[in-house]
């Protein structure tokens, strides 16, 4: 097995290429402070404050949507979103298997069964042309997780979705911003899901929201995530059963003014990670993942490359990354199959949703041989954070990191 010897690399000694941290996240100033003041003197903490309804016509907005509600964190969203579009236990959802727990754990908790469909190899997005193979007279659902910010190919998972009757839930966790085709992410699908935990590209510590251009999932949303009422009922008055799931006036006042910095963060992100795919197109072993021609804005919550040891001398992976993080570049090899986790191979955990499912679901033998490879070999990941830099000096100290790593290693 391949080891890293030359006495000239970090992680044997030798001086970093970077010194210097990334630029920090998140990013604040006197008017977040003034925001949180405000809200803390109205003395109105919960409902009623105002700050959270005008963030939720503000992002509605900003996602191109017609109506938002806001959550308390991305995973209640994805919760909310299932019951929203009439999903129900026992009921079927189409999720990838690479992604954060939430995406399928969250239909479980609402006692739904997700099933596992393998990703696209160059995207690592859910792949349209194998979810047709996993539907079944239960399927009522498509989770299309738009993984690192990238939109996953939504025309097509839309197209199969219509032609067997399914609603398709967008989880946009960490695509703010992202476009498909020129529209916002969100609710091009049925309803589309945010996370504003602290790693987002928009954050207020926690948060979550839920957003849509159809009136009827809204309410829905709306009343799910509001203890059952309705917005022309009596407070004490529950029509429905729902959660409490309401959000802070402090996340309101916080996200409010946090979105102001989002455009510009943007044109960061875009530019730097750009530049970098440039520069890495010229490293064989280190592939960028494929931004489709219909992807019109990339949020880069994370960037993503395609690592190949056999033009590393063989080193693998885990050892290139520890080289990485030697050399002052903060990377990691992302997430596991998420069927392999051992939430999902509790039975305990889901008796309910599987004792009211069709068939039996045994993810001992579910296997994503392209999300495997991604997991086990091939995926690095470069953290949001790193690419809101005012010029390109960041991404050219992760280019010779890698470049002096790869020198080590072939010569
Ligand atoms: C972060 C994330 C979530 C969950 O959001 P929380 O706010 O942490 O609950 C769901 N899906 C994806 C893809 C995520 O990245």
């Amino acid at each position: 097995m391949t080891t890293l010897k030359g006495s000239e690399l970090a992680i044997n000694g030798g001086t970093p290429v970077r010194a210097k941290p990334f630029p920090k996240w998140p990013v604040w100033d006197e008017t977040d402070v003034q925001a949180l003041t405000d809200a803390l003197r109205s003395s109105q903490w919960g409902i009623g404050g105002g700050a959270v309804e005008k963030f939720e016509k503000a992002f509605a907005e900003f996602q191109h949507a017609k109506f938002c509600s806001c959550v308390t964190n991305g995973t209640a969203a994805i919760e909310v979103a299932v019951r929203a579009v009439g999903v129900e236990a026992g009921d079927e959802v189409i999720v990838p298997p690479y992604t954060f727990i939430a995406t399928a754990s969250a239909c479980l908790m609402v006692n739904t069964v997700p099933v596992f469909v393998d990703i696209e190899p160059d995207t690592y997005n859910l792949d349209p042309t194998k979810i047709e193979a996993a539907i079944t007279d239960r399927t009522r659902a498509i989770v299309a997780v738009h993984i690192a910010g990238c939109p996953a190919d939504l025309d097509g998972i839309t197209a199969v979705a219509k032609q067997h009757n399914l609603k398709v839930i967008e989880d946009c966790a960490q695509a703010h911003a992202a476009e498909w085709r020129g529209h916002r992410v969100g609710a091009i699908g049925d309803v589309g899901t945010f996370s504003f935990q602290s790693s987002k590209n928009l954050n207020s510590g926690e948060g979550g929201a839920c957003v849509t251009d159809n009136e009827e999932i809204h309410q829905r949303c709306w009343s799910l995530h509001n203890v059952g009422r309705i917005p022309s009922g009596q407070w004490y008055q529950h029509p429905l059963l729902g959660w409490n799931m309401r959000m802070t006036q402090f996340q309101g006042a916080l996200l409010l003014n946090q979105l102001q910095r989002i455009p510009a963060q943007v044109e960061r992100r875009t530019a730097n990670a750009e530049y970098l795919t440039r520069q890495l197109d010229q490293i064989p072993g280190v592939r960028p993942m494929r931004v489709d021609q219909r992807v019109t804005r990339h949020a880069y919550h994370l960037y993503m490359f395609r690592y190949n040891a056999s033009e590393f001398g063989g080193l693998p992976r885990a050892d290139f990354i520890k080289a990485m993080n030697a050399e002052g570049i903060t990377c990691s090899s992302g997430y596991v199959p998420l069927y392999k986790e051992k939430a999902f191979r509790n039975p305990d955990v889901y008796a309910a949703a599987f004792k009211l499912a069709s068939r039996p679901m045994d993810y001992d033998k579910v296997f994503c041989p392209v999300c495997e490879k991604a997991c086990a070999e091939e995926a690095v990941w470069l953290y949001q954070a790193w690419f809101i830099g005012e010029d390109h000096r960041d991404m050219d100290d992760i280019v010779a990191a890698i470049g002096k790593i790869r020198k080590a290693t072939t010569r």
